[in-house]
């Protein structure tokens, strides 16, 4: 099946009154590998499609960095800014896809697109990240946490564009975890967990847990708090990872039932912990 008819323009500085204009009649087309497909199967049939055609590249402002909506996900892979001050990204981006698909897929269309399953979405709740997003109104700022509202959702309106993307630099003593399960390399992930940390010799003194594709979006485990300036013993660890179980509500797909999901979201935490720490004496037996 093709898409139905649609109107088409490539834009700029109009894009903001082209979707004033037509509201959720029309959608923003970035990399084209999410909406292309959903448009194809006939899930969506927009009337106009906008085009974007700048907002690339990735800049430093100080101790930030700022990524353009349009920043490919193969331009992340090889940006040495990327490598050097938010490397939880460049580890992740190497699961999404295949490199086709990040050949022309974006930050702004992963973001924008919201799947549960996506790895760019946890990496931004973990690395605490900025969304910029402009309206004919201006400009307004939101936390990560905040953007991703549900399944395919997020605070975004239809007359909005995600422009940029803000993350802060890794901190000194930062430490960054990336895994995911998946049938494939390549597929999207059935659970997977995108995790920050400050260490403190041999505890966190900071340590953020995002799991992905097992709720119907990226979830900050409060789990977590319980392993921060505490000494982590195999017992503490069981007791967050119970903790973990009783807060995620996984949902069921062809792929996985919810017990599946949980279950696979506690070896995550306990593989991230004991990765972080440096201690295998804690990658297994944490997941009762
Ligand atoms: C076979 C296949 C496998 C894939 N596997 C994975 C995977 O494992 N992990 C993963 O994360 N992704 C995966 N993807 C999706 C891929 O990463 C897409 O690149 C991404 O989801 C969408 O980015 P895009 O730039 O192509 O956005 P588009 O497809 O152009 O847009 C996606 C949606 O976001 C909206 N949008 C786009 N840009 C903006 C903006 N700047 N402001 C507001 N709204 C905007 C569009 O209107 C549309 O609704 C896969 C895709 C395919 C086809």
């Amino acid at each position: 099946m093709k898409a139905s008819a649609f109107a088409y323009t490539r834009a700029t500085s109009v894009a903001l009154e082209l979707l004033a204009a037509h509201g959720d009649r029309a959608k923003v087309l970035s990399g084209g590998q999410s909406l292309i497909p959903a448009m194809n199967l006939r899930l969506i049939c927009p009337e106009l499609i906008v085009d974007l055609v700048d907002l690339r590249g990735v800049g430093v402002k100080g101790d930030i960095l700022s990524i353009g909506a349009l920043t490919r996900h193969v331009d992340l892979q090889r940006s040495p800014e990327i490598a050097a001050h938010a490397p939880l990204l460049r580890d992740a981006i190497g699961h999404v896809a295949h490199p086709a698909i990040r050949n022309r897929g974006t930050i702004g269309g992963s973001l924008a697109n919201a799947d549960p399953a996506s790895e760019l979405p946890a990496c931004m709740v973990a690395l605490g990240a900025t969304i910029v997003a402009r309206g004919c109104g201006g400009e307004r700022r939101m936390a990560a946490e905040r953007f991703f509202t549900g399944i395919y959702e997020t605070a975004l309106s239809p007359q909005e564009l995600l422009v940029a993307v803000e993350l802060p630099f890794a901190q000194k003593h930062s430490a960054h975890f990336f895994k995911e399960f998946a049938r494939r390399h390549g597929d999207y992930a059935i659970a997977g967990l995108g995790a920050q940390a400050i260490l403190n010799h041999d505890q966190f003194a900071d340590l953020r847990l995002v799991f992905f594709a097992v709720s119907e979006r990226p979830v900050l485990a409060g789990a977590a708090r319980m392993l921060v300036n505490a000494p982590v013993t195999p017992a503490l660890l069981s007791k967050a990872s119970r903790a973990l179980g009783e807060e995620l509500d996984p949902y069921e797909d062809q792929q996985a039932s919810p017990a599946m999901r949980r279950h696979l979201a506690k070896v995550l935490l306990a593989r991230c912990v004991s990765a972080l720490l440096s201690r295998p004496d804690l990658a297994v037996g944490a997941t009762n």
